[in-house]
């Protein structure tokens, strides 16, 4: 079988792997960044983890995999009639079997200045431009606003961003021999709660942590703009030089701009039961209509199913239907604790964070061998900058 997968990402990778244990197929795997970003340790990298834990090459976890050839390429159309894909390079793409896992993008939903003023921590570019702005704020500015961080957006990144931020700001102080009294991190939160996908018992408790790490929670509070050194929030202006945004993703606009998609009100693309757009074209992770899409466990969920779909095929049997999975989640808020949700079970404490390390290995192990999959998972145990710090200034 000759399969094209679209998306370096949690499903695209997972695909790869799963079909590349098959030496009759030949795997393109089409991506626009030659790493593949492993999420959920995103706030940890912002917040002065070891990068090596959040960003893995793709050519280390397909080494020894003949039967994948990886192309750096940005895909911008399809064209499922002649079988088809286009690529910003000026390149097309012939495909047997297509599988597209393009992943999420991030949305200031039409919220004014936020795209030029706020920071994020979706890739490891607008990572390094917040660390550079926060070394650059605190060496080079002491004023009361420059010490008013704040996160907005209380979903499980916000959360785990704001709860890791208050320590890590605290230690580039200390670094440069500064007082760091008066630092303030504001998570805002537009929903009555924070965590409003998670329980209600699950708010609470992380609420009650986070107020304990000195994170002053605000709930009910949409941002309506903002400025180089302000954002407003319910009418007023609330003073601060640095924004990190958390709140929103929508579904990739390549599915808007090929018409071969059905589009949910969502705006992720409609499946059949076996994640298909149309004949021979899966879509899977977060660009699918699934109950719980938005999930990096989702995506390995579909990409195994694909994979599993395509090799029945390959050999006469007929295709199963899709299940979905409610995957358990586990959101870790400061050093070791976390809270761990399942079907309606709810806790936290330290026991939840061991759970999410174990995750956090499964993870790994899911893309890379075993042995790489171990020193990359020991990489996110080490707690220490890899910026290099500037020189203190001098007193
Ligand atoms: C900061 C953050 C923290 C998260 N934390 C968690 C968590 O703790 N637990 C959890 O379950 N989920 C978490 N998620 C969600 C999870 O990461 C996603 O659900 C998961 O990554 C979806 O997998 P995917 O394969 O659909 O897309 P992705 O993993 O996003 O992969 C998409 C890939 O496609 C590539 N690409 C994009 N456009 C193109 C194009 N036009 N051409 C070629 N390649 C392209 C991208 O570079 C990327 O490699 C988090 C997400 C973020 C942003």
């Amino acid at each position: 079988m000759k399969i094209t997968i679209v998306g370096g990402g949690f499903g695209g990778v997972k695909a790869a792997l799963e079909l590349a244990e098959d030496d009759r197929n030949t795997i393109t795997l089409i991506s626009d960044k030659t790493e593949f970003q492993y999420y959920p340790a995103l706030y940890g990298a912002a917040t002065g983890h070891n990068h090596l834990e959040s960003w893995v090459p793709l050519e280390k976890i397909f080494s020894g995999k003949s039967n994948v050839m990886l192309v750096q390429d940005t895909i911008v159309t399809i064209d499922a009639e002649a079988k088809e894909l286009g690529a910003a390079s000026g390149q097309n793409y012939s495909y047997e079997t297509c599988i597209l896992a393009l992943g999420a993008v991030t949305t200031y939903f039409g919220i004014e200045g936020l795209d030029t003023y706020a920071y994020g921590i979706k890739s490891s570019e607008e990572i390094e431009k917040l660390k550079a702005h926060l070394y650059e704020e605190i060496t080079g500015n002491s004023s009361e606003e420059s010490k008013r961080y704040v996160v907005i957006g209380a979903g499980s990144t916000g959360v785990e961003l704001s709860s890791a931020l208050g320590s890590y700001i605290k230690k580039i102080y200390d670094h440069y021999g500064m007082n760091s009294q008066g630092v303030c991190i504001d998570l805002l939160e537009a929903a009555p709660r924070i965590l409003p996908k998670m329980t209600e018992k699950a708010s609470r408790l992380a609420t009650k942590r986070l107020k304990k790490l000195g994170v002053n929670v605000q709930t009910g509070q949409a941002v309506e703009q903002a400025t180089a050194d302000s954002i407003i929030v319910g009418g007023k202006p609330l003073t601060t030089h640095t924004v990190i945004w958390t709140s929103g993703v929508t579904n990739h606009s390549f599915f808007k701009e090929n018409k071969l998609f059905t589009l949910a009100k969502n705006g992720r693309v409609q499946v059949d039961e076996y994640l298909r757009a149309s004949q021979d074209v899966y879509v899977i992770g977060d660009n699918a209509d699934t109950p719980f899409t938005g999930l990096a466990q989702t995506a390995l969920h579909d990409a195994i199913f694909v994979a599993g779909n395509l090799k029945r095929h390959a050999h006469g049997k007929p295709m199963k239907k899709y299940k979905a999975v409610k995957p358990p989640v586990v959101v870790p808020i400061g050093e070791n604790w976390a809270i761990f949700e399942w079907h309606g079970f709810c806790m936290g404490g330290w026991i939840a964070s061991i759970l999410r390390r174990a995750a956090d290995f499964i993870g790994y192990s899911d893309m890379l061998p075993l042995g790489q999959a171990l020193g990359v998972w020991h990489a996110s145990l080490i707690s220490h900058d890899d910026n290099i710090m500037p020189e203190p200034p001098k007193k």
